[in-house]
């Protein structure tokens, strides 16, 4: 099997296929060969284990999970790639390709009908151009996954992973506390990949709850509030919330004391109980 990390095999496959880097896709491919098996094993590819992959590039992460799940799934948008994909994965036999955008993908329905009887892990390197909304999509679903370990950059690992009430805190830090336990893993430098992108990258895990926190009153209106709160940078909660739900300043600062807060409060202040009692309150007087 060719090493698909290395650069000679890669310029060779690509100038071969015709295929030149897409900016606009994140096209940045690992040229490390030491990320790919440890994202798997860190990634829980194994026996018993189905594993969705989103973006393949030339598969040089599918193969890694390949060797260790029973089956992977992986979906790639740019068609350019799928020739090369027969090629550099014919040896497999237990992968399934998607050319696809995987914001619309029913992975529910994938995931139903690929892995009956598996678990189910999502392992990617991301492209970095729509990390956030793939992450909220995949944890807004609800599916049935036991982890999603992706590589992101740096900066983004920063807000995915922060703990609630620090300063990195944004509307995504809240979803993904409320789903799952985030992990940084290990850190990746820009040379790693080709070509070479501006910044660092970092390996995390979100570990998806077995449930989510109680008391909230109504999930899509805690999310609204949250996303109001931290829809203008530095601002206090009061002047975010109103403007972002476009309400009164009264309203809110009345939903701020009732939760026990005080009214000069930042978003990013508050703990995962303080934006659920906050949101109630507010739903109990806009309702
Ligand atoms: N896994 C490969 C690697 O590590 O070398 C490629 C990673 S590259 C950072 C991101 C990949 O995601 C690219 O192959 C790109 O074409 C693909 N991609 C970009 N947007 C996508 C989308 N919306 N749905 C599925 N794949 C996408």
């Amino acid at each position: 099997m060719k090493e698909l990390s290395n650069i000679g095999v890669i310029k060779e496959l690509l100038e071969r296929h015709d295929f030149s880097f897409s900016k606009g896709l994140g096209q940045n491919f690992l040229i490390n060969p030491s990320v790919c098996p440890r994202i798997a094993e860190m990634g829980g590819a194994a026996k018993g284990c189905g594993v969705i992959e989103i973006g393949t590039g030339i598969g040089v992460l599918t193969c890694e999970l390949a060797k260790r799940a029973d089956k992977v799934v992986a979906i790639e948008i740019d068609g350019r790639l799928m020739p090369v994909l027969d090629e550099t994965l014919a040896e497999f036999d237990n992968i399934k390709i998607i050319n696809e955008d995987v914001m619309k993908v029913d992975l529910a329905a994938l995931i139903r009908e690929e892995f009956q009887g598996l678990d189910v892990a999502v392992c990617a390197n991301l492209p970095y151009y729509i990390t956030s909304p793939i992450i909220m999509m995949l944890l807004e679903s609800r599916l049935r996954i036991r982890s999603i370990t992706v590589m992101v950059q740096k900066e983004a690992a920063q807000r995915l992973c922060a703990e609630l009430g620090t300063r990195e805190v944004g509307a995504v830090t809240v979803a993904v506390r409320y789903f799952s336990e985030p992990e940084v893993l290990f850190n990746v430098s820009r040379g790693s990949f080709m070509p070479a992108p501006n910044v660092d990258s970092c390996v995390i895990r979100f570990n998806i709850r077995e449930s989510t926190p109680e008391g909230v009153a109504d999930e899509a209106f805690f999310f609204k509030t949250v996303r109001a709160a931290f829809s203008q940078r530095r601002k206090t909660l009061i002047n975010s919330t109103a403007s972002g739900l476009n309400i009164s300043k009264e309203i809110v600062r009345t939903a701020i004391l009732d939760a026990g807060l005080t009214d000069n409060v930042r978003p990013e202040q508050l703990s995962m109980d303080g934006f659920i009692d906050f949101s109630n309150e507010l739903y109990k007087l806009v309702l």
